[in-house]
């Protein structure tokens, strides 16, 4: 599944290629109503495109928002326009003067108003890409709470936008065992990791993808650097850190990778 580097990268790519003309709004697949953010002309003018978590906003004029989730099977493909025959399982097309963008796959392609978009938001947890990310009631939910620190991590209700590799790469960093419960991570714990998926998220934006190992892209270039460099855990046998063996296990039906040499368990006790 997307995380949130490449939600927030898809919002500025199609920010650059569409903003401010008018968009033709298609849906081949016929699945998204199309017409009722284009109207009868068929196109509409893209005001902004705005991303929290793995969710996407598409603020068109007429106040019409189009909300897109890609979940687990979406995906978006860039053409330049005039771009060929959509397949007809494209949910929405976007056609501008330069590019054309097609999704297909998403889990929501739905048009919202400002108030479902809101009731949305209200339920998602502060995103660290969104420059008005407040992560103060990540640490009063995470300090309180026995759920493991690698299910909260997970929950987009509490923290948006970090995903399987972000989770399991950052938990490694730290040196915190993914079966932590949340009130036994240490207080400046919990903000150094915040703190560290904000820059790795940032970075992946940049980069356009994940990678968490540190100084890799100064010794080659980065498209050099294979999947299996990119990470300490996530997918691998072997902690790139320490050579131990890497644990994989499912938390919530999610699998998670950990080095418990590097993260060693701590014990639920009392409080
Ligand atoms: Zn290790």
């Amino acid at each position: 599944m997307p995380e949130g580097h490449t939600i927030h990268r898809a919002a500025r790519d199609h920010e650059q290629d569409l903003r401010g003309q008018p968009v033709r709004i298609s849906s081949p697949q016929g699945r998204f109503d199309a017409e009722a953010v284009a109207g009868p002309e068929g196109e509409a003018r893209l005001l902004r495109v705005e991303a929290c978590g793995k969710h996407l906003f598409y603020f068109f004029e007429g106040e019409q928002i189009v909300h897109v989730h890609l979940g687990l099977f979406g995906k978006f493909k860039r053409r330049r326009s005039p771009a060929p025959e959509p397949r007809p399982t494209t949910r929405m097309r976007l056609e501008g003067a330069k590019w054309t963008i097609d999704l297909v796959g998403p889990t929501a392609c739905e048009l919202l108003t400002d108030e479902e978009m809101g009731e949305l938001m209200a339920r998602l947890g502060p995103d660290p890409l969104r420059d008005d990310a407040d992560p103060a009631a990540f640490y009063r939910y995470t300090a309180r709470s026995r759920a493991p620190i690698g299910a909260i991590l997970m929950d987009q209700s509490r923290i948006a936008g970090v995903g399987n590799v972000y989770r399991a790469e950052v938990l490694h960093l730290e040196g915190i065992h993914p079966d932590t419960p949340g009130s036994k991570v240490p207080a400046e714990k919990l903000q150094a990791l915040w703190l560290l998926i904000v820059g790795l998220l940032r970075r992946g934006v940049e980069e356009k993808r994940i990678v968490t190992t540190r100084g890799l892209t100064l010794e080659k270039p980065r498209e050099r650097v294979s999947r299996s460099e990119s990470f300490h855990v996530y997918g691998r046998k072997e902690c790139r850190s320490c050579g131990g063996e890497v644990v994989r296990y499912m938390l919530r039906a999610r699998s998670v990778y950990v080095c418990e040499a590097c993260q060693p368990r701590v014990e639920d006790g009392e409080g």
